[in-house]
């Protein structure tokens, strides 16, 4: 079983993805029908969002999500870095230290 990644800022729970793009964003944890990012696990276990379209509608496998920076309770701004992380994008080495440095 997967858990739930936390936000570096705010201890929030949210699912790391993979967008269209090949960016990385998180969403929050819960599905949430009012969000505008649409989300499912692929056969390999990653997550992967993107925008319904017009022409690509939401599908059956896929449920809405709210991108996490949109209701993080953590933003800083006069912290640059915090905010970045509450982004939702952040490189693989930032995120390798984050986690080593949990106790
Ligand atoms: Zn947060």
């Amino acid at each position: 079983m997967h858990r739930p990644a936390q936000c570096g800022a705010c201890g929030s729970d949210v699912l790391w993805t993979i967008t269209d793009a090949g960016k990385r964003l998180a969403v929050n944890a819960r599905p949430d029908p009012e969000g505008n990012t649409a989300a499912y696990r692929d056969g390999t276990g990653t997550w992967r969002s993107r925008r319904p379209t017009d022409e690509l509608p939401m599908a059956p496998w896929e449920r809405l999500y709210m991108p996490h920076v949109a209701t993080c309770s953590a933003r800083r701004p006069a912290e640059p870095p915090e905010t970045t992380r509450c982004l939702g994008v952040i490189n693989l080495a930032d995120e390798r230290r984050r986690r080593g440095d949990r106790r």
